[in-house]
């Protein structure tokens, strides 16, 4: 019996130790990702067709933000409306202090959700302070 607690006991330190080991590698290893990339990936399409010329949805949502516009990028199968999304979503807070984003997105037909995330990215340093670091950079 003392033998199967020890075992057990042994075995609960060794996960232990293991978790802590994963969640400080994790943290050290964690790759921070441009939280636009979710926001254009939730107006495209998500055919995932490849008609863009990407492997899908995913892939062009990162081309667009890394090219940090549309110009040369196209969804054809989302079209115009879909592209005007995009560049809303790419167009730095500070250009838009005139329209604010979610109220173009609004008028637009945009999904409520999708509309308040672009609010939150237009509302300066509110809850992406490094995206608005990033796009004072640019
Ligand atoms: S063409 Fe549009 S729907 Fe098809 S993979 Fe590209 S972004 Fe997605």
């Amino acid at each position: 019996m003392n033998l199967i607690l020890i075992s057990m006991g042994v075995l609960g330190v060794v996960a232990l130790l293991a978790a802590i080991l994963l969640y400080v590698v994790s943290l050290y290893f964690k790759v921070e990702e441009d939280p636009r990339i979710d926001l254009v990936a939730a107006v495209l399409p998500g055919a995932n067709c490849g008609g863009c010329g990407f492997a899908g949805c995913r892939n062009f949502a990162e081309a667009c933000v890394k090219a940090g516009g549309i110009d040369g990028l196209a969804c054809p199968v989302g079209g115009d409306p879909t592209m005007e999304q995009v560049k809303l979503i790419l167009t730095p807070a500070d250009a838009q202090a005139e329209t604010p984003a979610a109220q173009e997105g609004e008028k637009k037909g945009f999904d409520p959700a999708i509309a308040e995330k672009i609010k939150a990215l237009a509302t300066p340093r509110a809850a992406f302070p490094n995206l608005i670091a990033m796009a004072q950079k640019s």
